[in-house]
């Protein structure tokens, strides 16, 4: 009998973003990834969203490691946070500790950190565990599938992954060593990306964006080019670079994380421009606009981005006009879409000419499709699979692909985030819940809990109705007021009758209350607060936050 290995999501099972799972063997802790999300429109003024580290926290003695399996923020932009609490080493690839180490270094926590690279294919031990590392394909290079050889067997998380046989760096997916871990000692365990999995077919090579980004550069002799991708991927940036090259065009960057990732990437070898062919976006205007190609951040439209103020016609370095070309080398992940066509409407209006995926092969995307996540269930052969990574749809769909594949169906887990799910000699099974909600944090407040969002999105939808009444502390007797402060209600001046009644029903509701010999002034706020609403609602259909000011005379 082995001691069974427990597994606690965290984050990403549910949703795309915020990937977090602990593992556990011999009552130590290993994490595996931890990530934020970004918001979405429903969260006004969220800069991010985290996993809740309660359960960290609770157990922070426990934590032997994290393992991070590649440089995207969905898988390692939560760490920055979480050191701030706990201490613990890093395990991941060279360029994605080195993506890491920047925010973290940013937040000044680096010394709450030992950084620790990993190799391709490398097997060591982090405390009880015995780890194995497996190049997988993805939009960040140097990207791991992690394998654990438990008591339990092996467990398998694939991370983020797609099986590109050209890739532009020549790491290809290691389908072999799975193919091996498969056939002996078998996987007990396998837990694989989901992104991708309503969608039928094969992902097309990175490399295939290489030709069509060629032909675009040659289309657009005589014109200046900007360019647009996520910062992070090194092998878009690699592809645009070496298309700017071939057509003899020097090579600018424009916004702090590219700027930084280039650096970064140069300094590893794995972004080839030489010196002499990068310029400075400041020397930019001086150049023959032909002879120019820059590659920005902002490909998701983010507001305060470049590409954004670009489109705003506000950028400091660039005045995007007639006679350029703009290609986006990305797609709006979802939510993003309406800020990244805001900017593509932007451009078009300056005079630009906007390339988008929607009119040209420009890019394409990270995550396995269906074909792919085949090839990885065929090849592991699993005896037990739990979908990660993806909404529920996703998870969903991923299970049932599994199913198809011959895992049986007592043997596929929906997990979702929170979840405690335990491999032992007996199969998999669900054993516990561990708190799993949305962390929101705002830049400048810190922490805002669900009560402050809430209370966001009805100022956003509603409006706010403020009444201030001054009432005689041992009467009730209303003396002064009341008065009411509307905004984003009604537009006050053209509303008097209305505000007139709606005064007229707070000063029934105070009078009834002195009446029935109520004075106290939490009893008073919340009888105006009732009043009010009701009165509001009838009139208006309208349900804006009312808030109650009673003084004492
Ligand atoms: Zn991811
Ligand atoms: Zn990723």
């Amino acid at each position: 009998m082995a001691d069974p290995i427990r597994l606690t999501f965290l984050g990403g099972l549910g949703e795309i973003g915020r990937n977090c799972a602990c593992i556990e063997q011999d009552g130590r802790i290993m994490l595996l990834d931890c990530g934020l999300m970004f918001p979405d429109a429903e969260m006004p003024g969220v800069d991010l969203v985290l996993p809740d580290f309660t359960y960290l926290r609770e157990n922070a003695d426990r934590i032997e490691a994290c393992i991070i399996t590649h440089g995207h923020e969905d898988h390692a932009g939560g760490l920055s946070f979480l050191l701030r609490d706990l201490s613990f080493p890093i395990y991941g690839s060279a360029l994605t500790l080195g993506l890491a180490r920047n925010r973290i270094d940013e937040a000044g926590l680096l010394k709450r950190t030992e950084l620790i690279e990993v190799a391709d294919g490398e097997r060591r031990r982090i405390g009880p565990f015995d780890c194995e590392f497996i190049p997988v394909t993805h939009s960040v290079p140097h990207g791991f599938a992690t394998v654990f050889h438990t008591p339990q067997g092996v467990i398998m998380h694939s991370g983020d992954f797609k099986l590109d046989l050209t890739p532009v760096d020549g790491r290809i997916t290691d389908l072999s060593r799975i193919g091996a871990l498969g056939h002996d000692p078998g996987v007990r365990l396998l837990l694989s990306d989901s992104t991708n999995a309503e969608e039928p077919g094969h992902t097309r090579s990175e490399s295939s964006v290489g030709k069509v980004l060629r032909e675009l550069f040659r289309e657009a002799e005589g014109k200046r080019i900007i360019t647009a991708c996520f910062a992070s991927h090194i092998h878009r940036i690699q592809q645009i670079a070496d298309a700017a090259l071939a057509n003899g065009r020097t090579i600018a960057t424009l916004g702090r994380s590219m700027a930084k990732n280039v650096a970064l990437a140069r300094q590893m070898g794995l972004l080839h421009i030489p010196d002499d062919r990068l310029v400075d976006i400041e020397k930019v205007d001086s150049l023959d606009p032909a002879k120019v190609c820059v590659i920005s951040t902002g490909s998701q439209g983010e507001p305060m981005s470049a590409l954004a103020l670009m489109a705003a016609g506000e950028n400091k370095w660039l005045k995007v006009g007639e006679g350029d070309v703009v290609i986006l080398s990305a797609h709006a992940i979802p939510g993003n879409e309406y800020t990244v066509n805001k900017v593509i409407d932007g451009l078009f209006r300056l005079g630009a000419e906007v390339v988008h995926s929607g009119v040209a092969a420009v890019h394409v995307t990270g995550h396995a499709m269906q074909e792919e996540l085949k090839t990885l269930l065929s090849l592991a052969k699993p005896q037990h699979f739990i979908p990660v990574h993806g909404e529920f749809r996703h998870l969903n769909r991923h299970a049932r692909l599994a199913m198809e594949m011959g895992v049986k169906q007592f043997d596929v887990l929906l997990a979702e985030d929170g979840d405690v799910v335990e491999l032992s000699d007996k199969g998999i099974e669900f054993v516990d819940t561990v708190p799993s909600g949305y962390l929101y944090v705002d830049g400048i407040v810190g922490d805002v809990g669900h009560g402050v969002l809430r209370d966001r999105r009805v100022l956003a939808d509603e409006g706010v109705i403020v009444v201030v009444v001054a009432v005689d502390v041992n009467s009730g007797e209303v003396l002064t007021g009341p008065e009411i402060i509307t905004r984003g209600w009604v537009h006050a001046p053209e509303a008097e009758d209305l505000l007139g009644e709606a005064r007229q029903k707070v000063v029934e509701a105070l009078e009834k209350a002195a009446d029935e010999g109520k004075t106290d002034f939490e009893t008073l706020k919340r009888l105006v607060r009732q009043a009010l609403g009701k009165f509001v609602s009838e009139r208006t259909k309208r349900r804006p936050m009312i808030v109650p000011v009673v003084m004492e005379a």
